[in-house]
């Protein structure tokens, strides 16, 4: 009989495999390392909790938070599995003796208390065998990831004393630099890597710009209460606590039972928002993204974000969390231009530039996923590295509606034009400026004013030729990259080939000096 098979039977009484849940446990019996990216619900879980039963081992597996942990305990003894949480702020040590002891099948640990516990703790459970090392959420590893952890870095320490052990990362953050950062951090050895794919068929995607104030939340609580007429449960994200409060206090004023969870609760208040929601006893959770890793919730129908998130990858995460059973399902993002400013704010107690451009760098990829005009599916997969041959999916608010279509070509060749001349030095702003016939002084400093192109779109405001730029970045007629905290706007080379297709005699332009 088919131990590993027979562990999923009896221990967890699911009849067969996921995707790649069986060679993922295979390889790591065979004590190979082993990265495993996969989208959230896709039962990455069970690659670390069946193979601990199977070779009857102990296996570590280090998660960021003690709520998740407490949760995954739980869940794991109720299935009659020896589980049990290490961390630094317990002060029984019990547990921590029958561990080294060997006495559990699966052992959590914070990251601090993995690299502070003594080795010799390490080398007593050694002697009784462990059978994994798994770093969950092992994007917090990465500074490239969006919520990178210090702590998380340490974990490589363990390499030299963790010799015969497989590490297994385990993530649903799949762009390929955290990816490279996780393997390389934890110094894996010629890893098994499974990226499994991220689509979620079920989930529609819609972006919508907003203006803040009461009356577009008087709005969002109406459509709110459609869905709490028809049963469904629905997550409000929210990037501050000040909107927390505001929209729950909406709600509950026109009598929906809503919950709240922020960093600012306290962890019981915390709780309780979190146990009535999980258990269908509220319908409407308004939260930070604090509310966010362990809720195994099948039945959310609505992921509603108001505001744009810092970066994909975690709103992906996050609006993830909807239609878990398979079941269609609706994820909207409210965004306004100003969210889009926020970079420097995100970036401000950042010490390392790394850490400030990948910060930038994430919410420009956020800013043109709500800027696209194209499939949004397409658009999120393709940013996780996935290759997308279709067009249009039919399911995001893209697809299914037929924008109102401008013949904007004069007005294209006019900014692209002047983002030309501009060589690459300036934001969007600059170009803009020009077409608009300014003569402010850094305009004329650079002698932008004796371009040709200059005060050629006066008849359209700034916000308007912005909202143009907005649209050529998203088709790819021009990029933005992040220099230091600036960010650098230039024709890419599809842009060019519209700017020659436009004027056959046309020649990149006179490029003026800078003075100063
Ligand atoms: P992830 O960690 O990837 O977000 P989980 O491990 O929490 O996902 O799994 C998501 C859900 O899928 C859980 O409810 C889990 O019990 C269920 N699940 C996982 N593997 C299987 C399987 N082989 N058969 C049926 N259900 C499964
Ligand atoms: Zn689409």
């Amino acid at each position: 009989m088919d131990t590993t098979l027979s562990v999923l039977k009896d221990y967890f009484g699911f009849l067969s495999f996921r995707p790649y849940q069986r060679e993922v446990i295979e390889k790591i019996i065979e004590k190979r390392d082993c990265l495993v990216v996969m989208a959230t619900g896709s039962g990455k879980s069970l690659c670390y909790q069946v193979p601990p039963l199977v070779v009857k081992k102990t296996g570590i597996v280090v998660s960021p938070l003690i709520s998740l942990m407490q949760d995954q305990v739980m869940a794991l003894k109720q299935r009659g599995i020896k589980a049990e949480y290490l961390s630094s702020a317990q002060k029984d040590y019990t547990v921590q003796s029958k561990a080294e002891r060997g006495q559990f099948d699966i052992l959590f640990m914070t990251p601090e208390k993995a690299c502070t516990i003594p080795t010799s703790f390490w080398s007593n459970l050694l002697k009784e065998g462990i059978s994994l090392f798994a770093v969950d959420e092992a994007h917090c590893i990465s500074e490239w990831g969006h919520d990178f952890r210090v702590e998380y870095k340490q974990l490589d320490k363990l390499r030299g004393v963790l010799l015969d052990v497989p590490y297994v990362g385990l993530t649903a953050t799949a762009t390929e630099k955290v990816r490279f950062d996780i393997t390389n951090s934890l110094k894996m050895n010629n890893p098994y890597v499974v990226v499994g794919s991220f689509d979620r068929p079920n989930l529609f995607y819609g972006v919508k710009q907003f203006n803040r104030g009461q009356s577009f939340i008087d709005e969002l609580v109406e459509e709110v209460s459609k869905e709490v007429a028809n049963g469904c449960s629905t997550i409000i994200y929210c990037t501050t606590i000040k909107d927390v409060e505001q929209i729950y206090k909406s709600l509950t004023e026109v009598g929906i039972n809503a919950g709240m969870y922020h960093g600012q609760m306290d962890g019981k208040s915390r709780e309780e928002s979190h146990r009535l929601f999980v258990r269908d006893e509220m319908q409407i959770m308004v939260a930070t993204i604090a509310f966010g890793m362990g809720i195994d919730k099948p039945n959310i129908r609505k992921v509603i974000h108001y505001g744009c998130p810092k970066n994909l990858e975690s709103y992906y995460q996050e609006s993830g969390r909807c239609g878990r059973d398979g079941i269609a399902s609706v994820c909207w993002l409210y965004y306004t231009r100003s969210d889009f400013a926020k970079g420097d704010f995100y970036a401000a107690d950042l010490k390392s530039e790394n850490q400030k451009r990948a910060v930038m760098e994430s919410l420009l990829a956020a800013q043109q996923y709500c800027l696209s005009a194209t499939c949004r599916r397409k658009f999120l997969l393709e940013h996780f590295g996935e290759k997308i041959s279709a067009e249009r999916c039919g399911n995001c608010d893209n697809c299914k509606v037929s924008k109102q279509q401008r013949d904007l070509s004069r007005e294209a060749f006019l900014l692209m034009a002047c983002i030309h001349s501009c060589n690459g030095r300036w934001g969007l702003n600059m170009p803009i400026d020009i077409l608009r016939g300014s003569r402010a002084k850094k305009i004329m400093d650079a002698q932008y004013d004796k371009l040709p192109l200059h005060g050629l779109g006066k008849t359209y405001q700034a916000n308007w030729w912005k909202a143009l730029g907005h649209q050529l970045i998203s088709l790819g007629y021009l990029k933005e990259v992040v220099r230091d905290t600036f960010r650098l706007i230039s024709v890419s080379s599809k842009g060019e080939k519209f700017l020659a297709s436009c004027r056959p005699d046309y020649q990149p332009p006179l490029v003026l000096p800078l003075v100063g």
